[in-house]
């Protein structure tokens, strides 16, 4: 797991053990104004409760009929504890501590193993870091219109937008399905406004949702972030963008260029293609474009180790038709 994100889980079980005592402790004094007896039951019972723990070590005669008697009248005042907040109109659990999961006590584990809300609070803090969490709320496959393309074929492309952007939807779809197994990483290219950083929103939200951590950046921002790494030694956020699930580089080709940002975003890939981790790239430029943009080295690693998905159809008449979606 990518550094910092075991103790940050670990600090979201605190927090909740630690809100819980507080609301526990509020709900005593309440109890303490108004129904003070429940209160003298409830120290009586932890009295009671030390006074069995220690005569449990202890080998005296009689011992099992004063235990017995002892557990008795825990058992009495324990009812009547109960009696008395429930003819309060009080839950008979209002003085025990609560649980949010009640399985692994906020903790976390059942014994070494990971709680199922382990990993959902794992999918919480993915989304908080993937820098995708509101957009994603607008940009998923639900909201995915196939109908916004033209059946219509136009200029020197084979097939027409429909069929092209139902292919390259399907094999999203089977970049998603065989995420763990395959080592396939995508590439979408394509003019402005084809739906390219709308369709990686989909598979970023279908990946993070079965708890794979995807991290989004522009071009800009992730060029913006290497710098940071390089001249501050930020030791956390490369181990993110190097060892993220799935890292989503938007509009390639968007940042400015020289010769730190090649080199950088070289090592990058580099580096994650050798580790098997993949990636989804989307830019505007055609092969020809980035060819003469970066490097050769660049340029032969996003052509041989990434699946080219050709974007095509009208930018104006998509936009009138969503005008609230980003594409
Ligand atoms: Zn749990």
């Amino acid at each position: 797991m990518i550094k910092g994100y075991q103790s940050s889980i670990i600090k979201v079980y605190e927090n909740i053990r630690a809100s819980e005592e507080k609301l526990l402790k509020l709900r005593r004094e309440e109890i303490e104004l108004k129904i003070p007896e429940v209160i003298k039951i409830e120290n009586e019972i932890a009295r009671l409760c030390l006074k069995l723990s220690i005569n449990i070590l202890n080998n005296s005669e009689n011992k099992d009929r004063y235990l017995n008697e002892l557990k008795e009248k825990i058992t009495d005042l324990r009812i009547r504890k109960s009696e008395l907040l429930v003819s309060n109109n009080y839950p008979i659990d209002y003085l025990e501590l609560h649980y949010r999961c009640s399985q692994c006590k906020d903790t976390g584990f059942i014994s070494n193993n990971k709680c199922i809300c382990y990993k959902q609070k794992l999918v919480e803090l993915y989304y908080e870091n993937s820098d995708l969490k509101e957009i994603l709320k607008k940009n998923n496959f639900e909201n995915f219109n196939i109908e916004l393309y033209s059946s219509r074929k136009t200029g020197n492309e084979p097939i027409s937008p429909k069929k092209n952007i139902e292919d390259i939807a399907s094999k999203s779809w089977n970049f998603i399905e065989n995420f763990s197994s395959s080592n396939e990483n995508l590439l979408f290219l394509g003019n402005p406004g084809t739906g390219k950083t709308f369709l990686s929103n989909c598979v970023a939200k279908e990946l993070l949702d079965r708890g794979y951590l995807v991290i989004y950046r522009t071009a800009e921002t992730l060029i913006h972030d290497l710098k940071h790494i390089r001249f501050n030694n930020d030791d956390v956020l490369e181990d993110l963008l190097l060892n993220c699930d799935l890292l989503i580089i938007d509009d390639l080709g968007s940042e400015q260029i020289t010769d730190f940002s090649k080199t950088e975003l070289f090592n990058l890939l580099n580096r994650r293609l050798l580790k098997k981790n993949k990636m989804l790239i989307s830019t505007n430029y055609d092969l020809e474009d980035l060819l003469k943009i970066y490097s050769e080295r660049i340029s032969s690693r996003l052509l041989g180790e990434f699946t080219l998905c050709n974007f095509f159809g009208e930018d104006i008449r998509i936009h009138q038709n969503i005008k609230n979606k980003r594409y």
